[in-house]
């Protein structure tokens, strides 16, 4: 156990805290006021083993969906050392960088620059431990924190410990409940033939090695599940690789299984862009639980199970592309052509079982059109892709007991749903539902960070759990409830704050980058403030 007393850990070391970083290490190069609290001593903890960005996902010619004006700094403070603009200034590419006429980098060269940026607070005095993983967020009995990490390398626990905590440790893989039953079997995570799309990049080759290595050149089947961006690129990155293998007489497929009945493209245009300004946040948190489940709806096809309408526009002449060599083959029937791989979109499908067959080695799916009522049995594939984004919940199983019991969320199972509320908006909270002190725990069901579970039965007959809440305030602080001083306990000292989970309580920009750097700097000054 280390015996450093840090002012801040981090969990979790993604634009969201690298963005934080800057924030500090802007503080500490303008001169302040003396009296003001100060935040020198620093730690973030990295379970990747070195700076890395969505690395799972860094396909070629993949493109950022965001202006490269919303950096880790620039809407904060333009004079920051961290602007995207600076790097580029850096690396001699600005002039080249305004020649391409374009706001969007590549995802390529935006992970480039937050590396670079990562480099930089390091330089500044920003301690960041990669490879430790954090398993655990415990009160010590001095109402400070314990962070328990474990090293990635050798396994070993270090325990550190800190006045403040910022969490940050963005999204985990959701996985379908028809799928997740598959996914820790042996015999198919060896051939690493199901994957979700995080990690799509680093297990690609060995998914391709897996289903072409023992048998003669033969058509594969791929399928995607899902109908977003994510699955949009799979898509495209698979049907490429996938030219270059021999299939035999018949071509290769990748199928793209979608619930809706075409991909959508994302809105992107001027007035739902926003809805992502920073002084969007303050209008959405201090909006009603009923106005945020509606701006929530209104505003989901700006980044959910939507597709950025270039990918779009590709991915539909790839298809049309298909169609006319299809076209072309069938009038020169005699000739012997192998087809190149095909796209098929698989619109309205809903999966209604999935099983993997040890000896066969592949996976067969029965699948409805959710339309037609139309089943499709013994859908055999070889391999799957898992495009089904994240879920941003796991961060509360790192909290010890002790302080979910501080929060109000004590004693609830691990499947109990969690609801986010503003702090302001606490006293209707307890007058609509029911006071902290009755934040008892039901059957579990399913943990979702949104505000808009409540007690009722959903539509295949079940008893919906009826959330508990946790406060949070405008400033990204969780607040203990009052009735959490517990008999002879110190009250909790420490501040727990967290970044890029409560898309909830403060709008869509927070799960993005589109708010990362303002954000950073309101957790710093609350981080500063007294009360
Ligand atoms: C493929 C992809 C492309 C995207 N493109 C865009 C885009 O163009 N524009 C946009 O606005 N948003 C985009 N996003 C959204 C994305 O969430 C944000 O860009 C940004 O990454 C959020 O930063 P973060 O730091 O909150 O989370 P993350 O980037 O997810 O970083 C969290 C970090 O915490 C670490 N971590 C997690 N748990 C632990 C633990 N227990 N212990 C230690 N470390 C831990 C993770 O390893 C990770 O490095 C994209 C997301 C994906 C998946």
């Amino acid at each position: 156990m280390s015996t450093t007393i840090y002012d801040l850990i981090g969990v979790g070391f993604g634009p969201s805290n690298l963005a934080l970083s800057g924030a500090l290490i802007d503080k500490w190069t303008t001169p302040s006021n003396d009296s003001e609290k100060s935040i020198r001593t620093v730690l973030f903890l990295e379970r990747q083993p070195s700076f890395q960005w969505h690395p799972g996902m860094l396909l070629p010619g993949a493109q950022m969906q965001i202006s490269f004006l919303k950096d880790l700094a620039m809407l904060r403070s333009p004079q920051s050392a961290l602007t995207f603009v600076n790097y580029l200034h850096s690396h001699g590419r600005l002039t080249a960088f305004i020649n391409r006429g374009s706001f969007t980098p590549s995802r390529r060269e935006f992970a480039d620059y937050l590396g670079w940026a990562a480099r930089y607070v390091e330089d500044h005095g920003v301690n960041v431990n990669y490879g430790q993983e954090v398993v655990a967020i415990d009160e010590s009995s001095d109402g400070l924190i314990n962070v328990t990490s474990r090293s990635i390398t050798d396994g070993r626990l270090n325990i550190h410990i800190t006045r403040n905590l910022v969490l940050s440790p963005g999204g985990s893989a959701r996985i379908p409940n028809v799928v997740l039953p598959l996914m820790n079997e042996s015999s198919i995570v060896n051939r690493s033939t199901l994957l979700h799309s995080s990690e799509y990049k680093n297990r690609v080759a060995k998914l391709l090695q897996s289903i072409t290595s023992s048998a003669a050149p033969r058509p594969l089947r791929i399928a995607v599940i899902g109908g977003g961006q994510s699955a949009a690129e799979v898509t495209m990155n698979l049907r490429n690789l996938l030219s270059n293998i021999p299939s035999g007489n018949a071509g290769h497929q990748v199928d793209m299984l979608i619930r809706k009945g075409s991909l959508k493209p994302s809105d992107d245009s001027q007035f739902s862009n926003e809805i992502f300004a920073p002084e969007g946040t303050g209008n959405w948190f201090s909006t009603s639980e009923q106005g945020r489940e509606y701006l929530m709806a209104e505003y989901k096809d700006t980044n959910y199970s939507v597709v950025n309408p270039c990918t779009v526009a590709a991915l539909y002449e790839i298809i049309y592309d298909q169609k006319v060599e299809e076209t072309i083959t069938a009038r020169n029937s005699g000739v012997q052509k192998t087809p190149g791989p095909k796209i098929n979109i698989r619109s309205h499908i809903h999966i209604a079982s999935l099983k993997y067959d040890v000896g066969s080695e592949t996976f067969t799916f029965t699948l409805r059109n959710a339309l037609t009522r139309e089943i499709f049995e013994h859908e055999t594939y070889d391999a799957i892709v898992c495009a089904t984004g994240y879920q941003r919940h796991s961060w509360i199983e790192l909290l010890s007991d002790r302080l979910k019991k501080r929060f109000g969320i004590g004693s609830c199972g691990s499947d109990v749903p969690i609801r986010l509320v503003p702090f302001a908006q606490r006293a209707t909270y307890m007058v609509e539902t029911r006071d902290d002190s009755s934040n008892v725990c039901n059957t579990p069901d399913s943990i979702a960070t949104t505000p808009s579970i409540s007690s009722s039965t959903d539509n295949v007959g079940q008893q919906q759990v009826e959330p508990v809440n946790l406060y949070i305030t405008r400033r990204y602080r969780l607040l203990p409830i009052a009735s959490s001083k517990i008999e002879s306990e110190e009250t909790l000292k420490a501040r727990i704050y967290i970044q890029g989970l409560e898309e909830a309580t403060h709008g869509l920009s927070d799960t993005l980058l589109s708010v990362v750097s303002c954000r950073a700097g309101e957790v710093v000054d609350d981080l500063l403030s007294e009360d």
